[in-house]
Formats: C-alpha cells, sequence, structure tokens
C-alpha cells in the first residue's frame, strides 16, 4: 500500500498543508489540500474520497477539487464519511450559498459526487484496500481509520483528545505496520486540548502507553504556531519509536 502525505498539519501557512493522504494515488483520506499539494492532472485520477469528519482542515479543498475536475472524470467522485459528516457537508457546505450543491450539479441523475454512509466499524473497501471506521473523541463524530491492504495495516488516528477503542483496535491486528496519531498543541495548551479534544505531546505518550505493539508512530496535525514547542517536547520522550509524518513523502506498508 502505498501512502502519500499531500498535506501532514492541523493548521494552515507557507510551509504546511492541512490534513490529506493520498491511498494508492487514486483515493484520498481527507480533503484539506487536495487541490493545492496534487497536480490537476493527478487530481483527475482521484475516484474517492474518505472523510474522517466535517471540520475544515480536513474538508476545505473540497469545492475546489470537485471544480477542477468536474467533466474530466467518468461518472461521480465518491465520498464516503459518517452520517454526521455527511450532513454537515451538505448543510454547510454544498448548501448553494458557501458552494453550488455538486450532489445535484450538473443533475440529480448523474452528480458529481456521490455520497457513501460508512458505519462505525464495519470496513468498507475501495480498490482493494479495506478502511474500517473507529470512533475517536473528538468535538464532532469523527473516526479514525484501521487502514489495510494484502497483509499491511495502517492505524491512523484523525483527530482525537485521549481515546480507548482505538488502542483496543491496535492491539488485536497482528500486521500492524504503523500508527498515526494527532499531537497539535505543546503541553503549555494542555487546557485547550482539553476543550478541543486534541493531543499535547504529554497527551501523546500516555496515549501510546495503550499501545502494547511496538510499531512506528507518526506524529501528525501539528498546528503551524506550535511546531517548535511540540518538536521539542516529543524528543524529550525519548521514544524512539515516534517519529513525525513527513509532508511530501510517500510511504509504503
Ligand atoms: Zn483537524
Ligand atoms: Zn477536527
Amino acid at each position: 500500500m502505498e501512502v502519500q502525505v499531500l498535506g501532514a498539519y492541523g493548521g494552515e501557512s507557507p510551509e504546511c498543508r492541512l490534513t490529506c493522504l493520498l491511498i494508492n494515488g487514486s483515493t484520498a483520506l481527507d480533503a484539506g489540500s487536495l487541490s493545492q499539494a496534487l497536480p490537476i492532472e493527478r487530481q483527475a485520477g482521484v475516484r474517492t474520497i474518505v472523510l474522517s469528519h466535517s471540520h475544515m482542515d480536513h474538508t476545505s479543498a473540497l469545492p475546489f477539487f470537485i471544480e477542477n475536475v468536474f467533466g474530466k472524470t467518468e461518472g461521480a467522485i465518491d465520498l464516503y464519511a459518517s452520517a454526521a459528516t455527511i450532513y454537515a457537508i451538505r448543510k454547510h457546505l454544498f448548501n448553494n450559498d458557501t458552494w453550488p450543491d455538486f450532489t445535484r450539479l450538473p443533475n440529480h441523475l448523474v452528480p458529481a459526487i456521490r455520497f457513501h454512509e460508512f458505519a462505525d466499524e464495519v470496513p468498507f473497501v475501495v480498490e482493494g484496500v479495506s478502511y474500517t471506521p473507529i470512533r475517536v473523541n473528538h468535538v464532532v463524530p469523527t473516526h479514525g481509520f484501521l487502514i489495510q491492504q494484502e497483509g499491511a495495516a495502517l492505524l491512523w488516528s484523525s483527530d482525537t483528545g485521549a481515546t480507548e477503542r482505538l488502542w483496543e483496535i491496535a492491539n488485536a491486528t497482528a500486521n500492524l505496520r504503523a500508527v498515526a496519531l494527532e499531537t497539535s498543541f505543546d503541553n503549555a495548551y494542555q487546557d485547550l486540548a482539553d476543550m478541543s479534544l486534541h493531543l499535547t505531546p504529554q497527551g501523546l505518550a500516555s496515549e501510546l502507553k495503550k499501545l502494547q505493539r511496538r510499531v512506528p508512530v507518526l506524529v501528525h496535525h501539528l498546528k503551524p504556531a506550535f511546531i517548535e514547542k511540540i518538536r521539542q517536547e516529543i524528543a524529550e520522550l525519548g521514544n524512539p519509536d515516534v517519529e513525525f509524518l513527513q509532508q511530501g513523502k510517500t510511504y509504503h506498508f
């Protein structure tokens, strides 16, 4: 399985792109930077988008991506999300006020995007890759995913505070190759992290105590204003398994 990191951050700056992973060149996991990070010809090769939740740092490129590929692809773009995320995207994004309703354009029979609702822990398969949505602990309904192909599994947290089920699944997955876990703020902002249900380096350390397997831990979703402090505090943890998910890098699992 090939995972290209188009955006690795929980905020935007000239160096930092919003959360978006490209799986095997054709499926986007979240769409924070899909239209900025990929040339338009390659955007036209993206047939499926899987969304973890409705927040803008995970969805903001959707309107521009749809516009870029409109008329260039056969059939609709398939968008997999929870019922809550689909509701939010319809109500707040493709609502004909914020952006045209591409679920009914060019017409409702042949729309540009088609929603598919997923349910907690019911795997769905896209082009040979299996995605198991796992509820995590964030301010809106949010799912991490166990992503599996040909005997290799990657567990990706999306946005979360302290959580349990994700780790039960990590510990039960024999073929787990890596965990990608968020850290959004440095330790001085623990109150903000608790309120917004995100992790700090000390929160990351207590989450990792629940992981009973030794696999690489790829830290992602740093907020740009806190990067230096987060890097320093994570280095101080001295955990040799922890590294940072690198924007622009292609991983093979
Ligand atoms: Zn986020
Ligand atoms: Zn979020």
